[in-house]
């Protein structure tokens, strides 16, 4: 049985209405994208729905296209950005599928040849780190 509780004091909920700060990449009606602060790789940022919902489990049906469309915009953003070869996608569903943020979101990776993914919700990353990486995405966003 699937947990339908929304929280609405989770993390992402609280970047969302702008109460603790987070590097922007895009932001629309329906969804918006940030730097992850503790990346799995160069470049790692997350596709966030502004409808709020624990996961996919609970999500309404109608959130997914808008939302997917910008997951694949910003896979297209990231893979320019930083020269990658390829890009993981990751959404993860309640705890033991290995989710801790329990506001629906999705993670967006760019991969390089050889070089394995970090582990999740691992080490920070420095904030000027994220802030040239976040801006580095907004400028291939925008060309
Ligand atoms: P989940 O495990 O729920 O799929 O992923 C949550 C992600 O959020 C993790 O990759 C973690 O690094 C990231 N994260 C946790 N807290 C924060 C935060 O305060 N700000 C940002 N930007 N990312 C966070």
């Amino acid at each position: 049985m699937a947990e339908t509780t929304y929280d609405s004091t989770n993390i992402f909920a609280k970047i969302l209405r702008g109460e603790i700060p987070s590097h922007r990449v895009y932001e629309d009606d329906a969804v918006v994208a940030f730097m992850d602060v503790m990346p799995q790789g160069q470049g790692h940022t997350l596709v966030v729905p502004k409808a709020p919902s624990r996961n996919l489990l609970d999500a309404d049906p109608a959130t997914f296209g808008p939302l997917f469309a910008i997951v694949q915009k910003v896979a297209l953003a990231v893979k320019k950005a930083f020269g990658a070869d390829g890009v993981t996608i990751l959404q993860f569903n309640e705890p033991a599928s290995g989710q801790t943020v329990y506001h629906l979101h999705v993670h967006v990776i760019p991969r390089f040849e050889g070089i394995p993914l970090k582990s999740h919700s691992g080490q920070m990353e420095k904030p000027k780190v994220l802030t040239e990486n976040a801006g580095k995405i907004r400028g291939a966003l925008e060309n």
